[in-house]
């Protein structure tokens, strides 16, 4: 089944007692057993082990990214951490992108180092900065790309390579693209993590994660720690997922269009000094973005004259577009990343990695492009 097909139908079979053809939202806690020789015979037992509802998502989101299997957790931040929790032990060394995720940093320099990890912020644009920094104890390799916010990419078959002549297993957060437009296990990755949060649901409607594992080995391991920390997704935002990620190919397309057209507005706007769009033959690493994914996301920043403060100025005077955290929805939004996913990074972290304080990220949604683009020119007009 092609990937359009797939959104749709994989996974999903039609309710065997009812035939329901969307999988109900099987809401108990634990499944009557047949007999104490028949444990398990129907395959499930208690709702933070498996429950059909959550399953069936699992088998959609491993068979959209092209893996073995998946597990779902809460939210993307428990994705991580199960991640972590699975490959990682005390005096080990993770390598992970120095950008990413805000929560992703906090999680490894906040807690994580508590327990005797160590982790090097690496630039993973540079694959040979990837191999410099892989010491006799580095366990696990987690990149991010695009990565949030400032979109740097990293050539995930490059880093692999590296990865796998060290036997090291290398995670991929697909969050941004999705594996509607980047598919990180074909370009020799091992495990994808996804915000399910972001453009899965796509619809602001829920908060979860899930990890999809190349092998039955690893993905024992991710859910192994999914069980003993009961880190999970209810059926009821499995539910929801399911429901929207049936439009997923859709709303990448539309929303992708339309961030290209605001990209191209806002590089043609006499106030703004920087744009950084994927798509735009002027992003640093266009020439890694067309070959590496299908699409470019509908991820955007830029910055104005007049820095932060006339940036501020202009995410208080716009209309339809909305000033909230998260991304990857139906809605677009704006987001000041140094006052708001990005606040935990250090300062001088955020400025080394080129995180600015005027940094204006657009989420891009699916409303009509010049209506987004008319609201943003009316809040320049205020910078
Ligand atoms: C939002 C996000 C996360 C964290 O996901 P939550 O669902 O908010 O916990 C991780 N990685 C990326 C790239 C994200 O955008």
């Amino acid at each position: 089944m092609r990937f359009r097909t797939t959104q749709i139908h994989g996974g999903v079979e039609p309710d065997p007692t009812t035939g329901a053809i969307l999988p109900p939202v099987y809401q108990s806690t634990t499944f009557v057993q047949p007999s104490v020789e028949e444990y398990m015979a129907k395959g499930y037992s208690y709702s933070r082990t498996a429950n059909p509802t959550v399953r069936v998502w699992e088998r959609k989101i491993a068979l959209l990214e092209g893996g073995h299997d998946a597990a779902a957790f809460g939210t993307g931040m428990s994705a991580i951490n199960a991640v972590f929790m699975a490959f990682l032990n005390a005096g080990d060394h993770c390598i992970v992108s120095d950008v990413a995720y805000g929560g992703t940093y906090r999680l490894a320099t906040k807690i994580y180092t508590r327990f005797g990890v160590e982790f090097t912020f690496a630039d993973t644009s540079d694959p040979g900065a990837v191999a410099t920094a892989i010491r006799s104890n580095t366990r696990l390799i987690l990149t991010e790309t695009p990565a949030n916010p400032t979109l740097k990419y990293t050539d995930l078959a490059a880093v692999s390579e590296v990865a796998r002549a060290q036997g090291i297993p290398h995670a991929v957060d697909n969050t941004f693209l999705t594996p509607y437009y980047q598919r990180p296990l074909e370009l020799g990755a091992d495990l994808v993590i996804h915000s399910t949060t972001k453009y899965l649901d796509g619809h602001n409607a829920t908060v979860g994660g899930s990890v999809v594992s190349a092998t039955p080995e690893l993905h024992e391991q991710v859910a192994f720690v999914q069980n003993a920390t009961g880190s999970i997704m209810s059926p009821f935002v499995a539910w929801l997922t399911l429901q929207g990620v049936k439009t997923l190919s859709e709303r990448m397309d539309r929303q992708s269009d339309n961030a290209l057209k605001i990209a191209r507005f806002l590089e043609s706007h006499p106030k703004v000094t920087t744009v950084r769009y994927p798509g735009l033959e002027s992003f640093p690493q266009h020439d890694l973005a067309k070959r590496q994914a299908s699409g470019f996301g509908a991820m955007l920043w830029f910055e104005v004259e007049g820095g932060r403060e006339a940036g501020i100025r202009i995410m208080d005077s716009v209309r339809l577009w909305t000033l909230a955290e998260n991304l990857g929805s139906v809605e677009s939004l704006v987001t000041h990343p140094v006052t708001m996913t990005h606040a935990d990074v250090d300062e001088t972290e955020r400025a080394r990695v080129g995180i600015t304080d005027g940094l204006i990220r657009l989420s891009v949604g699916l409303e009509d492009a010049d209506d987004l683009i008319e609201d943003l020119a009316q809040a320049l007009e205020r910078a």
